[in-house]
């Protein structure tokens, strides 16, 4: 599906292709930290469908406790987030869904780190699949599906 997407303050619009089945919700302590919320929702676009049309956002590369080095992409003037990417040759951008003009119809269908996921996070469990660490979201129990697991990954880069 074709999406759209903004800072708040506008001065960086772009354009992607992603699929709605590929959005995920992240209850890692980075993205909480790096979203200021409970938690953060992204979904991947490949480079040859993401376009930047306006704007340059600045770059903060965070290193997870794995060592694993991301590229977070945010607005310079309004501080909205835009996408996480590898630091280098970024083959994939994981889009963060908030700033998408598309986001209502993009819900979150998995979750990860629901072990860090704070209580009462309200989501449309009933649809979900979640997988990921060992915990809860609400009152619904993750599964271990560690390939499933390991593909998201990529979204937030623990
Ligand atoms: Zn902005
Ligand atoms: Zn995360």
């Amino acid at each position: 599906m074709k999406v759209t997407g903004q800072c708040h303050c506008g001065k960086i619009t772009y354009e992607a292709e992603v699929e709605p089945a590929r959005v995920s919700a992240c209850h890692c302590t980075d993205c909480q930290r790096l979203s200021g919320s409970a938690f953060r929702v992204s979904v991947p676009a490949p480079k040859e469908a993401f376009r930047l049309l306006t704007g340059t956002p600045r770059i903060y590369v965070k290193t997870a406790e794995s060592g694993n080095k991301r590229a977070q992409a945010f607005c310079p003037d309004c501080g909205a987030p835009i996408y996480a990417s590898a630091i280098s040759d970024p083959q994939m951008y994981s889009l963060r869904v908030g700033c998408l003009d598309q986001r209502a119809q993009l819900p979150p269908v998995k979750q990860i780190w629901c072990r860090s996921s704070l209580e009462g996070t309200p989501m449309h469990r009933d649809k979900n699949v979640i997988v990921g660490r060992a915990g809860r979201v609400g009152n619904v129990e993750c599964r271990h599906t560690a390939t499933q697991f390991a593909a998201l990954l990529r979204g937030c880069g623990r």
